[in-house]
């Protein structure tokens, strides 16, 4: 058991094996998305321009396949968690707002929100109601309205990221929980070479990209985080 208590601030930085358990595909693994659907029809910015309303209908999918997963006992005990700490920030490349549904506070979504859709001249839009979204369009200007996701091409949002590795540059414990470390920039920002770095601490059942470099790995899945995490 790992006690967060002696650490001063944490950084718990996840990916989609997070909540693979919650019944959200991973992108890799058995049953990922990529393999049933093209990401050139769905997921980049040609595609939305091609066909705004089949790349929304598309979203409207995954929506709906999330809003009817629930978050799972890790999810849960990371807001014990976070409650618990006066500093654990949590850092998410998942899209899901399966932490926020959980009740954590979510420091930085480093590919955006299937919850959140953006507008190129009035900006962001929450939407998390349900599956459908409430509105396709700008009601102020009449554009459509795309998901705040950063597709394959996309640039990740510099200010989201920058507020990241503000986090991370200042933690001394980094927990990587359900990560392959392979999708970049967000895998740059575990840190590995820096000259005063944190404890670096993996779950996840099998190694990652990066497992040779970290100071402890748990081959446990997230869902047993009560198991690995405390506060004391
Ligand atoms: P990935 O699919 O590349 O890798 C998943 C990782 O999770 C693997 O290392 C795997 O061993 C591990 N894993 C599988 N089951 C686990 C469990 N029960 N507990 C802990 N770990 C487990 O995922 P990635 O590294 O996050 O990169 C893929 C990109 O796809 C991310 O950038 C993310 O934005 C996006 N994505 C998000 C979601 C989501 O929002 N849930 C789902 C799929 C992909």
């Amino acid at each position: 058991m790992i006690d967060l208590s002696a650490y001063s601030h944490v950084v718990v930085f996840t990916g989609a094996g997070m909540s693979a358990e919650s019944g959200v595909p991973t992108y890799r693994g058995h049953g990922g998305i990529w393999h049933r659907y093209n990401y050139e029809d769905y997921a980049c910015e040609a595609a939305f321009r091609r066909d705004p309303q089949g790349v929304l209908d598309f979203h409207e999918i995954r929506r709906g396949h999330v809003l009817g997963c629930e978050p799972h006992a890790g999810h849960q005990h990371l807001t014990v968690l976070q409650r618990g700490h006066p500093s654990l920030s949590i850092v998410t490349q998942n899209i899901d707002g399966m932490h926020q549904r959980a009740g954590s506070r979510v420091a930085a979504e480093l590919h955006g929100s299937l919850w959140r859709l953006r507008c190129p001249h009035h900006g962001l839009f929450e939407d998390a109601a349900a599956g459908a979204f409430q509105q396709r369009s700008c009601p102020q200007c009449g554009t459509v309205l795309r998901p705040d996701i950063t597709w394959f091409g996309d640039q990740v949002d510099e200010a989201v990221f920058d507020r990241a590795r503000a986090l991370i540059d200042d933690c001394d414990l980094f927990v990587c929980i359900g990560t392959s470390a392979v999708v970049w920039p967000a895998a740059g920002l575990i840190p590995l070479h820096r000259s005063r770095r944190p404890w670096l601490l993996e779950i996840n059942p099998e190694p990652s990209e990066v497992a040779d470099g970290l100071d402890q790995a748990i081959r446990a899945p997230a869902s047993t985080l009560a198991d690995l995490l405390s506060i004391d």
